[in-house]
């Protein structure tokens, strides 16, 4: 392949590079500093300004490669994206850039020799189209003379382009291409003949607009020339990429942009995931999931570039445009069978096809597959419920002929499966199913309303009212209580209470470590009980209970004493503080390439996640808990200091990628080897933990693992749990320590060899008895007074096994006499006769027995329904099994 996707780019920046344009780096896609737009969506958005004038551009050439997302507002492809195979969340735009430099007369000629003469494609397969009245951009393309006249086109609100209602704009020339025949089937444009600017037509694709700004538009529409003139151009690479690919093919097949090299090496490795974790289905096998696969592959490059930008799932406007993302291609994974995490594998095939150009998303790809990895971890716990709750409600539907799926289950979809509406909207798409989003949107307003009321807790959630401009801080981290006053608080029937203070010992809840609990009494001795600590919009929040007093007495201004409940602040610390050690070990026994993936710290337990492939063995779970004991016992310093967020990066700090962190931040280190960012609370020197107890380590998801933990008197309480239930095994077995491990395994052993035994002597019963030759002689079945009477021999059969053995036989004959013998060996013989309980009335197994016992030389008895005698005399046992015939007679 000549043209791949990387060398379009690479060509293009040169080309305009060759000829004065500075080549400049694309910008963010979340835009600085322009809060009117949420995503960068065209190469033409981050230069508005220098269009405007607000800002100087680098250079009056410039040269780029724009990272570009449509998925909100009036560009928003999302729901197109899969279905057909050219709409895009994500893509790159190809600009060249005069900011009042060159204008047309240099633009189009440049723009024909870099598709001509660079890219080498045949003119006569190429169009142009100008402005309707756009004579001088047509008088450029003629005096070229490299296209017929009636191939320069002209054309109207095609070839127009303005920012806005108002501001600059300007006419614009394009580029299109002829692919042949084949390349449209004309599905997208019914009743209209292929051509040039025809909507959804794939054989006339455009490669190239360049837009002339020379006028600005005012209020009443009137346009004014303006006093510099500009150029934007923009070209979308993936079609660039796939019509000169189309070109080079000889078997003239033409490829839709998700074919292109790029794509399928993402497609690829979507493939490999599908096939290893999934249905095995294949790109190009079927439409249906063709969509999946194009879909993925397309929010694989979204997610993957926003995260690299920072951005993490969330609720927030642009977190939440991410969260959807990730959750829509996590429910195509669905489609092709995969139920596990994926989408770091599709991630992966984003960095082998993209890497190259975007540095960033190859540097950062072990912390981008954690937080996509983490977010679809979160949504399959939900996802597989909503989709069979989906499913029902089609069903459901389809019986009563309706075709709107009701509000409320949309809505429960989105508040308890997670299902952002439009994920909802375009799984039930196929079926023709609407949601009623009104009353969707009435349950959101109502739900949005109570959580205001409740603010962020609904346990306890008064609502507070905190003056613009107030903000408390958190002075705790050596201290246990306070005085402050108060800076706000408001109550709600129950005598719940929240409580914002100036300054405050209680440790809001964050960077994995719990909240603080605790009392804050007032100097008239009103007293509240504080069970959970807050932030809330830059105040910490004490929520909790008036014990005494009332609301009143926690007015704004009122002095107040804070004390925190100190056991289990210390607890929580020393469990925090363990869980740095912890990181520092997992990096030096497991390698650094370990990355926390969140964390949460409470009085009992502490939890880590991190980033590692497969478990953790059992050797290095042990040496990690050695290191550990050996740092604690090592009774290390633990500083903290405060400086900027660079400079602690530079000194080596870990930083959890999914914390924000502030300007100035808190650097925590413990002795000479851990250095992490952190608000959280800390022992002063690490042998205040005492003693690191793990407990259990497991998989949270694919990449990610899981160790849980206690410290201090946490992990002494496991550590006695755990010989209580030793102790209880050995009273049990009837020894203690090492004894007890050898009787437990006589005892398996001896399972073992019974387990063999009873099945050995299951299937000689099953097989009814075999021939003798093991003891047990075949069935003499005889009836007599019309009562069914079983002998038979069964030599070398202890009791024991003779009445299960009976027990079968009555069970397998229903209504019968049964009468076994017995020749065991060194001089034992055993009878046994056993009769069915609709038989014991009129024949009793006891006397049988009693007379046939004799013949034996013994003696016995026993039930009516099964009786048993030993004897010393072999010789008599047959003899004795046939007298129990004649006695039923
Ligand atoms: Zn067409
Ligand atoms: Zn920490």
């Amino acid at each position: 392949m000549r043209w791949t996707t990387d060398k379009i780019r690479q060509s293009f920046l040169d080309f305009f590079k060759e000829r004065g344009h500075q080549v400049i780096p694309s910008f963010p896609i979340v835009p600085k500093g322009d809060p009117t737009l949420l995503f960068v969506n065209a190469g033409m958005a981050p230069m508005k300004d220098y269009f405007l004038g607000v800002r100087t551009p680098p250079s009056r050439r410039v040269v780029d490669c724009q990272k570009c997302l449509r998925i909100s507002g009036k560009h928003n492809d999302l729901e197109a994206v899969g279905r057909d195979t050219y709409h895009h969340t994500f893509f790159e735009m190809l600009g060249n850039w005069s900011f009042g430099d060159y204008y047309k007369a240099e633009a189009i000629p440049w723009h024909w020799e870099l598709i001509t003469k660079v890219w080498g494609v045949d003119p006569k397969l190429l169009y142009a189209t100008v402005y309707k009245d756009d004579d001088e951009a047509e008088q450029v393309w003629l005096k070229l003379n490299v296209l017929p006249k009636e191939r320069v086109m002209r054309f109207e609100k095609e070839n127009f382009w303005s920012m806005g209602d108002t501001g600059p704009c300007g006419p614009c020339s394009e580029i299109h291409v002829d692919r042949g025949e084949k390349a449209c089937k004309g599905e997208a444009h019914p009743g209209i003949a292929c051509g040039v600017n025809v909507d959804g037509c794939e054989r006339f694709i455009e490669l190239g607009n360049l837009v002339f700004i020379q006028y600005n538009r005012d209020e009443s529409g009137k346009l004014t020339p303006l006093p510099q003139k500009h150029v934007d151009t923009g070209s979308g690479l993936e079609r660039i990429a796939a019509a000169l690919q189309s070109l080079e093919r000889s078997d003239g097949k033409t490829l839709g942009n998700y074919e292109i090299d790029l794509f399928q090496t993402i497609i690829q490795k979507i493939e490999s995931a599908v096939g290893e974790l999934g249905s095995g289905a294949r790109y190009g096998q079927r439409p249906e999931t063709d969509i999946s696969f194009r879909a993925i592959a397309d929010h694989a490059r979204t997610m993957t570039f926003l995260i690299a930008e920072g951005v993490n799932p969330g609720n927030s406007e642009r977190e939440y445009v991410l969260r959807r993302i990730i959750r829509r291609a996590a429910r195509h994974g669905r489609y092709l069978g995969v139920h596990q995490p994926f989408l770091a594998i599709a991630q992966q095939g984003v960095v082998d096809a993209m890497g190259d150009a975007y540095p960033e998303i190859r540097k950062d790809a072990a912390k981008i597959a954690q937080v996509i990895t983490e977010e679809e971890a979160r949504f399959g716990e939900t996802l597989d419920r909503g989709l069979e709750l989906i499913d029902q409600e089609k069903a459901r539907l389809k019986k009563s002929g309706a075709k709107t799926l009701p509000g409320d289950v949309a809505f429960k979809l989105y508040d308890t499966y997670g299902f952002p509406l439009d994920l909802t909207q375009d799984v039930l798409r196929n079926d023709g199913i609407e949601v009623d989003t009104a009353e969707f949107d009435r349950l959101m307003g109502e739900q949005r309303e109570r959580a205001r009321a409740a603010r962020k807790d609904e346990a306890a959630g008064p609502e507070i009212q905190i003056a613009a401009g107030t903000s408390s801080r958190f002075v705790g981290h050596h201290s246990y209580e306070g005085e402050s006053e108060v800076l706000a608080a408001g109550a709600q029937d129950g005598g719940s209470i929240a409580i914002v203070v100036a300054e405050t010992p209680f440790y809001p809840e964050g960077g994995g470590q719990v909240g603080d609990r605790g009392v804050i009494e007032t100097a008239s001795g009103a007293l509240a009980e504080i069970t959970e600590t807050r932030k809330a919009e830059g105040s910490i929040v004490h929520l909790g209970r008036i014990l005494q007093g009332e609301v009143a007495d926690f007015r704004r201004g009122a002095q107040v004493k804070l004390r925190i409940d100190r056991i289990r602040r210390d607890a929580a610390m020393l469990n925090h503080s363990a869980t740095h050690i912890l990181h520092y070990a997992l990096r030096d026994i497991l390698g650094t390439q370990v990355h926390q993936a969140g964390s949460l710290v409470t009085p009992d337990r502490l939890r880590f996640d991190f980033s590692h492939q497969g478990p953790v063995g059992a050797e290095a779970l042990s040496d990690i808990e050695e290191e550990i004991n050996a740092r604690v016992r090592e009774n290390a310093e633990v500083t903290v200091e405060e400086m900027a967020y660079d400079q602690a990066l530079k000194a080596g700090a870990l930083a959890f990628f999914g914390d924000k962190y502030g300007d100035v931040v808190r650097v925590v280190r413990m002795g000479d080897f851990s250095v992490e960012l952190c608000g959280g609370t800390h022992v002063s020197r690490t042998g205040d933990v005492g003693f690191f107890k793990l407990h259990a380590e497991s998989g949270v998801a694919s990449g990610v693992r899981r160790i849980e933990a206690a410290t201090g008197q946490g992990a002494l309480e496991a550590v006695r749990e755990q010989e209580k239930l030793l102790g209880q095994l050995g009273a049990k077995l009837g020894s203690t320590d090492a004894a007890a491990l050898d009787r437990l395994e006589k005892i398996i052993a001896r399972e073992k060899e019974l387990e063999k035994k009873l099945r050995a002597l299951e299937q000689k019963l099953a097989s009814g008895g075999g021939n003798g030759g093991d003891g047990a002689a075949a069935e003499n079945v005889r009836e007599v007074n019309g009562i069914k009477v079983v002998m038979r021999r069964a030599d070398g059969i202890d009791p024991r096994a003779l009445r299960e053995m009976a027990d079968r036989m009555r069970q397998k004959h229903g209504s019968a006499v049964v009468a076994l013998g017995s020749d065991q060996g060194e001089g034992k013989v055993a009878l046994l006769v056993a009769v069915t309980p609709d038989l014991t009335a009129r024949i009793k197994a006891g006397d049988i027995v009693k007379q046939i016992a004799p013949l034996i030389g013994g003696s016995g008895g026993g039930r009516p329904d099964m009786a048993q005698a030993g004897g010393r005399d072999a010789s008599k046992l047959d003899e004795a099994l046939e007298k129990v015939a004649s006695l039923v007679g």
